[in-house]
């Protein structure tokens, strides 16, 4: 959802006069206007003063654009703008925005955007950019680390025991050599 301050009615119009968004925005408004003109005639009581029709015009042009920001030299709202509250397609919303919002409530004053605590909120976004699974990696890199650490240590004992088959090794050696050295000896 987002709250943008966007041109007014008047800041492209010709003389800065309100301009339509096409003829047919046009065409539509002046049948509206008829339209409660005939009403106001018919619901006119005796001694009431005769109703008097809106005269639209269409002097300021076409071609009103809501997205374009607002003119200082708008005789209107002199660059003040209009506010307007945009809400996007919910199913495109950054992982930040999903989290926060719960849902859409229509109310007799319009749309109601219901979102989530920014606890609640915090642990969605949490959950969606994995931190979580992070942490279980966390915990079995060091578990992994652990085993590392193990077999390092193993390693390093059987390093150990490696003069075992250097010459000078007592009888009995296991290794091929020493066994041979010993018969030659004899
Ligand atoms: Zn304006």
């Amino acid at each position: 959802m987002e709250f943008r301050v966007t041109c007014c009615r008047h800041c492209f119009g010709v003389g800065h006069a309100y301009q339509w968004v096409d003829e047919s925005e046009f065409a539509d408004a002046c049948a509206r206007a008829e339209h409660e003109f005939e009403k106001a005639l018919k619901a006119r009581k005796a001694g009431d003063p005769p109703p008097r029709p809106t005269m639209l015009s269409d002097a300021g042009g076409y071609g009103f654009d809501p997205t374009l920001s607002p003119v200082d030299e708008c005789e209107r709202c002199a660059g003040q703008g209009v506010g307007r509250t945009v809400i996007k397609d919910t199913r495109f919303l950054s992982p930040q925005a999903a989290a926060l919002f719960a849902g859409v409530k229509e109310t007799k004053e319009g749309l109601q955007i219901l979102t989530h605590s920014p606890l609640d909120a915090a642990e969605k976004l949490a959950k969606h950019l994995g931190f979580y699974e992070q942490d279980n990696e966390q915990k079995g890199k060091g578990l992994a680390e652990m085993v590392g650490a193990f077999a390092a240590g193993l390693h390093a004992r059987q390093a150990g025991r490696l003069p075992i088959a250097q010459p000078g090794a007592p009888a009995g050696a296991k290794t091929p050599l020493g066994g041979m050295k010993a018969a030659k000896w004899k």
